[in-house]
């Protein structure tokens, strides 16, 4: 099979058994493309019922593909990788569509997602291995060995920010230990994971092993409850995430996996590089709108370069940020995902107002000529809030920047641990020692040492503390979608048993 990326989304935004389809449901939700703000399709929602006919047909494929060598498998996972490389710039275009974000982002998400599929394909055969362990007595008595199996079914859920990259980081490692998915995407960015689907069956994936479902919290529930369902992999808000670890433990215990929020920080002290930690800043709060849930809000600077990290940050934003249509090149900040979540964007901005903030630029919505009709936002950078302001404290998820001055190593350790999520964390300094040592005390499951937002396959990714639990993106992940069998073998007859 030939994979050919669709121009429209009338084919649906199913995948079961090898191929795009739909269902019949009564109750749709309208599918929205971010770049336009305009509705573009309607998708039915998975009931129960639905979602207990895609969970059964994974089950059913899962035995063959588990059975299959992990080379085997391994080899299918790169011909996904050169599929998705050799359609890399259909799928950012689709991207860019589903999802709202500037071209030059989307070709980086779709370029790092053929890089997953060759990591966990190329690592499947030397990580998926048993031992051999030793035991009193000696080889010639007795031995045991274990084994990595698959779990069975895995049910992924995912969030909208990175719809391609999400769905890839959840099924590359759940495919390549030889399980079958069902995956469940955001409603707000729901095609990308068909046409994974149909990379995956022109790649040699059987059918069966990997399907899509779609709907809101509904289907995502009876997903995590179902009992053939022997593993969910969420990636999403703490407030799902807390509803997710609950649900999976209804009708039998599963295992989770949770990638949530996050309100990181980024500690700049005054031996930095400041053009570096400009750099850094940008990065670690403009990427794809500020909708990166390891994004540092909170900007710590200490006062020796306040004024002038300040003064060089707002200029960098003013010449670098420009807003617009997201398919063109030089666009650096595309669409919000949707119209509510700009509208919570801006009450953070008039909550800091509210408390004291002064915002030094931006923060305004804006209507780019061409699309008009999208969600779209100037980067807002904001200084005069304390730790106990609302937008100091949560989760914005977009772009507005939050200097907080400080003036010590000790008080800046305590003020950025002092939050219940730990996702992320950064630091700048001309002494590494520092960077070492403030590092290994800052509460997040990656810190940054002068740089931030790097993300590479072979190193994990996931949280501390409320952001989560379990890693994607490293060798720890595919050992992850696997359980360990034991089993003793008895090398000689003997009846020297406690009876
Ligand atoms: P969300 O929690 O609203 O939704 C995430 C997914 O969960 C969606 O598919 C949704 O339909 C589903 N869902 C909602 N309630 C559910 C339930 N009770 N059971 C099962 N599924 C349910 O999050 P969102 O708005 O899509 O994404 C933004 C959030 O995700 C932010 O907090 C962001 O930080 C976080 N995020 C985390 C990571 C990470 O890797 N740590 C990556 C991306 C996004």
């Amino acid at each position: 099979m030939v994979f050919t990326a669709p121009s429209d989304l009338s084919g649906g935004l199913y995948f079961l058994n090898g191929k795009r389809t739909t269902v019949e449901a009564s109750e749709t939700f309208d599918v929205i493309e971010p770049r336009i703000g305009k509705v573009v399709a309607q998708c039915p929602k998975a009931t129960a019922q639905i979602v207990d006919e895609y969970v059964k047909v994974a089950s059913a494929a899962q035995p063959e593909w588990g059975e299959t060598t992990a080379l085997d498998r391994g080899k299918v996972l790169h011909k996904v990788a050169d599929l998705i490389r050799e359609h890399a710039e259909e799928l950012a275009v689709w991207e860019v569509k589903t999802n709202g974000k500037p071209i030059y982002e989307a070709r980086c998400d779709i370029a790092s997602s053929a890089d997953t599929f060759d990591f966990f394909g190329g690592i499947a055969t030397a990580v998926l291995q048993g031992d051999s362990l030793e035991l009193p007595g000696g080889p010639s008595q007795r031995i045991a060995y274990t084994r990595r199996e698959p779990y069975g079914v895995i049910g992924c859920i995912g969030a909208w920010n990175y719809p391609f990259q999400t769905c890839v980081w959840k099924v590359a490692p759940a495919l390549a230990a030889g399980n079958s998915v069902v995956y469940k995407p955001s409603p707000f960015a729901p095609a990308s994971p068909v046409l994974l689907g149909e990379i995956l069956t022109a790649a040699g994936v059987p059918d069966g092993v990997y399907n899509v479902i779609q709907g809101e919290g509904e289907a995502g529930i009876a997903l995590c409850e179902h009992q053939l369902v022997a593993k969910v992999s969420f990636t999403g808000s703490v407030a799902s995430g807390e509803a997710v670890q609950r649900q999976s433990a209804t009708k039998n215990v599963k295992p989770v996996t949770l990638e949530l929020g996050g309100k990181s920080e980024l500690i700049i002290f005054d031996d930095s590089n400041v053009q570096s930690a400009v750099a850094a800043a940008m990065l670690a709060n403009f990427l794809n709108q500020g909708q990166v849930c390891t994004n540092a809000t909170r900007v710590f600077v200490q006062r020796g370069i306040l004024a002038s990290f300040t003064e060089a940050i707002v200029k960098e934003a003013n010449e670098k940020l420009k807003v617009g249509d997201p398919l063109f090149e030089d666009t650096r900040v595309g669409a919000n995902i949707n119209e509510g979540h700009l509208q919570r964007i801006l009450g953070y901005v008039e909550s800091a107002k509210q408390e004291g903030g002064v915002v030094l630029r931006g923060g305004e919505r804006v209507h780019p000529e061409g699309v008009e009709g999208g969600a779209y936002f100037d980067p807002a950078i904001i200084t005069g809030l304390t730790d106990e302001a609302k937008a100091v404290r949560e989760e914005i998820f977009g772009a507005c920047m939050l200097i907080l001055p400080f003036d010590t190593e000790e008080e800046v350790i305590a003020r950025a641990n002092n939050t219940t999520y730990g996702l992320a964390a950064g630091v700048f300094s001309g002494n590494l020692a520092r960077g070492h040592r403030v590092a290994a005390r800052l509460q997040a499951g990656t810190v940054f040492i002068n740089t931030y937002n790097d993300t590479e396959v072979n190193v994990p990714f996931g949280g501390f503390k409320n952001s989560g639990h379990g890693r994607e993106n490293c060798i720890d992940t595919l050992r992850a979608h696997t359980q360990t069998k034991a089993i003793y073998v008895n090398v000689q007859d003997t009846t020297e048993h406690c009876f």
